[in-house]
């Protein structure tokens, strides 16, 4: 397999590699992760079961997204594929450092500006992704309200429900979407999609990185929901994006719709308190 993996590198790059260290990762919750090297160049790593091809392909495809926008870093993706009957993506090795205050409001400004690259077709994207490892729908659709009640939590309900979860106030929710959203007219953002703190990152020469993304076109506000989903960005970094790009009344009620959506996820991935956490979010929204 490593052998293979390094091949693969070696033509992408057009330049022979060969995997001379390597060295496991720790921090990830997915995926087992590792930095290889030849002794001058280095590369992050990531293994998962063979089934798992799909998620590194729409995760270089993400990557290569934000790249694409110009306006805030994320590690370029090399290859990705099967070898030795495991799933791989190879990456970019950034060496991260301590974010002081002004990285991290170059931070909230970059994630500003990539907010500001918009789609015309509508919310979604041109493929599907995963969110932790759930899958995650992105077919283009005109509404915000309806790919948002559709695509985002209902069928984490749906998923949910075969998980045994119990949420009686379940249809009231969705039925109230359109009116926790009214008067809401947000634009098809490019998000990264799952902004915890563990997937923002600054680099040792002071440049913000965005890591492991699920993203989409969707309302910019999902993105600043998660930061403040568990313990939040340091301050600097609010004050850099509402400088850039200020956000709209009413925000902090949306905040705990969306946020609804990672609640009613980690449900389905980690099970435990998140289920009566999701039934909490529902009482404050209806
Ligand atoms: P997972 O998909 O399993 O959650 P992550 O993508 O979050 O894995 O990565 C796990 C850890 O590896 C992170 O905590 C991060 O610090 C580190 N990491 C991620 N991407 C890179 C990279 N391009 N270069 C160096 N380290 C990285």
């Amino acid at each position: 397999m490593w052998s293979e993996i390094a091949q693969q590198i070696s033509q992408i790059t057009r330049r022979p590699f060969q995997i001379r260290d390597r060295r496991s990762v720790g921090g990830g919750s997915i995926n087992q992760a590792y930095s290889v090297t030849d002794g001058d160049r280095a590369y992050f790593l990531k293994l998962n079961q063979a089934s798992q091809a799909a998620m590194f392909e729409a995760e270089a495809l993400g990557l290569k997204q934000i790249a694409e926008s110009q306006t805030i870093q994320a590690p370029g993706p090399i290859c990705w594929g099967i070898a030795g009957g495991s799933a791989y993506i190879v990456m970019e090795w950034l060496e991260f450092g301590y974010g002081d205050e002004s990285a991290w409001r170059l931070m909230g400004e970059r994630l500003a500006a990539m907010h500001r690259v918009q789609s015309d077709k509508g919310f979604g994207w041109d493929q599907n992704n995963t969110i932790g490892s759930t899958p995650q729908k992105n077919p283009w659709t005109e509404g915000w309200v309806e790919f948002f009640t559709e695509y985002r939590l209902r069928y984490q309900f749906q998923l949910a429900a075969r998980r045994g979860g119990r949420f009686p106030k379940q249809d009231a929710l969705l039925a109230a979407v359109p009116h926790l959203l009214a008067g809401h007219t947000p634009h098809p953002s490019l998000v990264h999609g799952d902004l915890w703190s563990g997937n923002a990152a600054v680099t040792q020469t002071g440049d913000p990185v965005l890591l492991d993304p699920a993203v989409y076109f969707g309302d910019r506000e999902v993105d600043i929901a998660m930061t403040e989903l568990f313990g939040g960005f340091p301050a600097a970094f609010y004050q850099g994006y509402e400088a850039a790009y200020p956000l709209e009344a009413g925000y902090p009620r949306r905040k705990i719709l969306y946020n609804l959506y990672h609640i009613l996820n980690h449900f389905n991935l980690f099970g435990g308190g998140y289920g009566s956490q999701a039934n909490r979010m529902i009482d404050q929204l209806l």
